[in-house]
């Protein structure tokens, strides 16, 4: 096959004038790539056809679905040609459907790693549940939720709504105010998941403690202030033990970070 393709680049590249056809065949590829671009990337199908770059990021983005047309795309590609193809038009095709599928191959590959790079590997420094502090003291009206010792890696931004605290497994979590636990139990991608609602300077806050590899307290309880209600944990989506710590006052998401004493 590989000879014939050959064969047939060397009789186009004989029929057909050099100023002529790599424009041919560029635009060929651009074409092919767009639609196959548009296929396996649904939400950049207009960048791509713009032969604009995509970042790792973007990818990234989608790269729970991307993972798995990538791989149908190809086949499909593959499938689709006909290395028999004997017009340069046809031979141009061909080669950039397989490269199209090459490219989407390799974007899914680059936006698996991206997503990897996402998850929690800070784990070494992380202190045994043995060096706990005391409960901390609250102040401004929040506690801390966590003792000392926890590396925070990630805070509120894109999609991801709360601040990561890395810390190591069975450490206690405190409650950072008073209130009444309206969540407790698993939950999906949150894992054991503590949810709480109180009452600070005349605002709601709701705080979401997820990720606990177990859970203290129950649904309807009241919570004060620097009690655990839970462990800190890997369950649901996480790959390492750390606290994911959600705020909302009065129903808007904020910056835990800028609120906590942390
Ligand atoms: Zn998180």
């Amino acid at each position: 096959m590989r000879a014939a393709i050959r064969r047939a680049e060397r009789d186009a590249r004989r029929a057909v004038a050099p100023k002529i056809r790599p424009v041919r065949a560029i635009g060929t590829v651009a074409a092919v790539g767009a639609l196959i671009a548009g296929v396996a990337f649904p939400a950049y199908a207009a960048i791509q056809s713009e032969a604009q770059p995509v970042s790792v990021h973007d990818v990234a983005a989608g790269s729970a679905q991307s993972l798995v047309v990538a791989s149908e795309v190809k086949t499909a590609g593959v499938a689709g040609s006909d290395y028999s193809a004997t017009t340069p038009e046809e031979v141009a095709a061909a080669k950039a459907e397989a490269e199209a599928a090459e490219r989407a191959k390799q974007q899914a590959a680059a936006a698996a790693q991206a997503a990897a790079a996402q998850t929690y590997t800070t784990t070494s420094a992380a202190p045994s549940v043995a060096s706990v502090a005391a409960p901390p003291a609250v102040s401004g009206g929040f506690g801390a939720p966590l003792p000392g010792g926890y590396t925070i890696t990630r805070s509120v931004g894109g999609a991801h709504q709360g601040t990561d605290m890395v810390i190591g497994a069975g450490t206690p979590i405190y409650a950072v105010t008073s209130g009444t636990v309206v969540t407790a139990g698993y939950s999906g991608a949150y894992g054991n998941l503590v949810t709480f609602v109180g009452n600070v300077n005349g605002s709601s806050v709701e705080v979401r403690n997820a990720h606990m590899s177990s859970i203290a307290v129950g649904p309807g309880q009241t919570v004060s202030a620097g009690q655990i209600i839970g462990y800190v944990g890997s369950t649901g989506r996480s790959t390492a033990n750390h606290l994911h710590i959600e705020v909302r006052i009065n129903g808007g998401l904020v910056d835990p970070m800028g609120v906590l004493p942390i």
